[in-house]
């Protein structure tokens, strides 16, 4: 059986997403190591080094890190910043970038998660291959910045929104050719990204076809975790919008299909859908019922 999770809040402390995924009897986790719509780095004075980033509090790490050995996770994940952006053509804000995703791997480090999550972001500039190779170049840089790291970044499928890159298998396998070394990245697919961004996922004939698509561009050894998010935008809509497992877009039988895939029998499989319902109610509990209840079923209706 796969591990299923979701994306829990830090509020109150890094320690308090453990104490709310334990509650949920999550398998696995992910987090956000720093508030994803704040920049975890501030300029300096020093022309060297124009960026600096804080490192978490010896506290909140050994908190939280107590907090993990002693919960059933198996497996517990960051998701960086929306702030970084790898491609981006504007030199400040690429160095910016850099030093926060480095700062990002630092934190998941320290905290001794599995796996970093990453979208490999947007190059505004329209240039599709000058973005993709600064990411290249810039993986390039972080991994030798952190190399011996057991943190590994997984580079997201995404939808396709405006500019951005990773909506074709096809940027993430050239990121992946890129590099100098590739045995330190994986990937995320996003089951409402790769929907979005036109890749079917139902009926079982399309399902197995994407899946095709994705071992001949990137290779399945790469696939390492999955984010089970329905989508409330139509197939190939390039809109990134998550929607409750079973009442968007993509319906329960890609989650069938999923949860039931013996390749992906021991991957995580986290949700990030909207937490309430629409009388506030807790939906986390609902989402992962569902997934669990799909396993072992011959039809989805
Ligand atoms: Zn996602
Ligand atoms: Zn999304």
């Amino acid at each position: 059986m796969p591990l299923f999770g979701a994306h829990m809040s830090i509020a109150g402390g890094l320690s308090k997403a453990i104490d709310a995924a334990t509650t949920l009897e999550l398998e696995t986790v992910q987090i956000f190591t720093h508030s994803p719509s704040q920049w975890s780095v501030q300029p300096t004075t020093d022309p060297k080094k124009p960026w600096a980033a804080k490192a978490l509090a010896d506290d909140a790490v050994s908190a939280f890190r107590t907090a993990l050995a002693a919960s059933s996770l198996q497996c517990a994940t960051a998701h960086d910043s929306y702030l970084i952006n790898l491609a981006s053509p504007d030199e400040t804000l690429y160095q910016r970038s850099l030093t926060a995703f480095t700062a990002e791997m630092h934190r998941a480090e320290a905290l001794g998660l599995a796996y970093l999550v990453m979208h490999p972001g947007t190059p505004t500039d329209g240039d599709e291959k000058a973005g993709i190779k600064r990411i290249v170049r810039a993986f390039d840089k972080i991994h030798k910045a952190c190399a011996k790291f057991k943190v590994m970044v997984l580079l997201e499928t995404t939808a396709g929104q405006g500019m951005t890159l990773g909506h074709r298998f096809e940027h993430l396998a050239a990121i992946l050719d890129g590099v100098k070394d590739p045995d330190q990245l994986g990937v995320c697919l996003d089951t409402c990204h790769v929907f979005a961004a036109g890749y079917p996922l139902a009926p079982s004939d399309d399902y197995e076809k994407t899946f095709k698509n994705f071992d001949v561009s990137i290779g399945l050894d790469k696939l390492k975790l999955f984010h089970v998010n329905d989508s409330k935008k139509p197939f190939g809509s390039r809109v990134d919008r998550h929607e409750w497992i079973g009442h968007g877009h993509l319906g329960l039988e890609p989650f069938r299909l999923l949860v039931n895939d013996m390749r992906f029998a021991k991957l995580p499989m986290i949700l990030e859908t909207p937490k309430e319902g629409p009388n506030g109610e807790a939906m986390d509990p609902v989402n992962l019922r569902t997934l669990r209840e799909l396993i072992g079923k011959k039809k989805s209706a």
